[in-house]
């Protein structure tokens, strides 16, 4: 089967778990910024989630490396291009990228300046290889973190014209649950902007039940929400689409085997569904990979058909990109 055709889109991916060796490399040469190791093979195992990680919590440590080569507007600049060519070369038509803004700013760069930049390498990428892409804001769970995600969503609302296409919430979803910000979602439905969150990943169907209460517009993972019949019910009414990532839940153990994996339920459900890649990097994987997966796992081409089709319309995109999208997928 063709499973190939249908990878043309990702709508969960983020920059900093995405990074190629090379790129970590290059950045850091140039900025003189110290790394464990400069071969590109012996840093994978650096990048990577090790076989035996054992949560979210623990794999979210493999994101302190990439952190470091993104504080600066070339290192910004050289790895979101470095990623959107590996995609485009890859199949991928559009991307929607993000990345958390107050989390480069550690070398003197404001969350503004984070902003203009990433939105100058998305153009710059479309020019370059062709790939369509929009930039997702994460705001980061935490405590006391509320002004600087009020300032990424202030951010959001100013370049919305500008590819800032969704405010997101990334981080360790279990310590800090979606109910501790409030505030923010409230924020960002108040503009009137799109919110995707990041919930049932490692936590249960209870997260998902808060992030659509809170207005989510799509739900990250959301792999937990079986647990709960009428939560699975509110996403089949809303039509709310789930980014699910089969290979970055089997890395943080949201499930066990890819068996546990509860997308033929939804697809039953008639809840929508899209696949993506999250971490490209940490988790060895890619779009095209995980349909790749998926029609492995005995998938009929007309399920990977819908899966694409419902990456696309959930997309937060116009609908100009969304028609050209449609056709390669006939
Ligand atoms: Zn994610």
């Amino acid at each position: 089967m063709n499973y190939e055709k249908y990878a043309i889109a990702d709508i969960h991916l983020h920059l900093d778990g995405s990074l190629s060796p090379k790129a970590v490399i290059d950045v850091a040469k140039k900025e003189n910024i110290e790394l464990p190791t400069y071969d590109e093979k012996e840093l994978v195992s650096c990048l990577q989630a090790p076989d035996n990680c054992e949560s979210l919590n623990e794999l979210l440590k493999r994101f302190d490396l990439p952190n470091l080569v993104l504080q600066s507007k070339y290192g910004l600049k050289y790895c979101t291009l470095d990623l959107l060519k590996r995609i485009s070369d890859d199949g991928v038509k559009y991307a929607e990228i993000r990345m958390a803004p107050q989390l480069s700013t550690a070398k003197g760069l404001s969350q503004e300046e984070v902003v203009q930049t990433m939105i100058e390498a998305l153009k710059e990428g479309e020019e370059k290889y062709g790939i369509k892409s929009n930039l997702i804001v994460c705001m980061m769970r935490g405590k006391d973190n509320f002004e600087k995600n009020k300032e990424t969503i202030e951010l959001a609302k100013k370049y919305r014209d500008q590819k800032v296409c969704a405010v997101d919430i990334a981080g360790a979803e279990a310590l800090f649950p979606n109910d501790m910000f409030i505030m923010e979602f409230a924020l960002v439905k108040k503009y009137g902007l799109n919110l995707t969150i990041h919930a049932g990943e490692a936590s249960g169907a209870n997260s998902v039940k808060t992030a659509l209460s809170y207005g989510a517009d799509r739900i990250g993972h959301g792999v937990h929400a079986i647990q709960d019949k009428s939560v699975c019910k509110e996403l089949k009414k809303t039509a709310i689409c789930l980014e699910i990532c089969p290979k970055s839940n089997l890395d943080t153990k949201a499930i066990r085997s890819y068996d546990d994996l509860p997308i033929k339920d939804y697809l039953k459900m008639g809840i929508k569904v899209s696949i993506n890649s999250d971490d490209m990097t940490v988790c060895n994987t890619s779009v095209k990979k995980e349909y790749e997966t998926l029609s492995k796992l005995g998938f009929k081409e007309n399920e990977l058909r819908e899966f694409a089709l419902n990456t696309i319309n959930a997309a937060f995109c116009d609908q100009a990109t969304k028609d050209y999208l449609k056709q390669f997928i006939l």
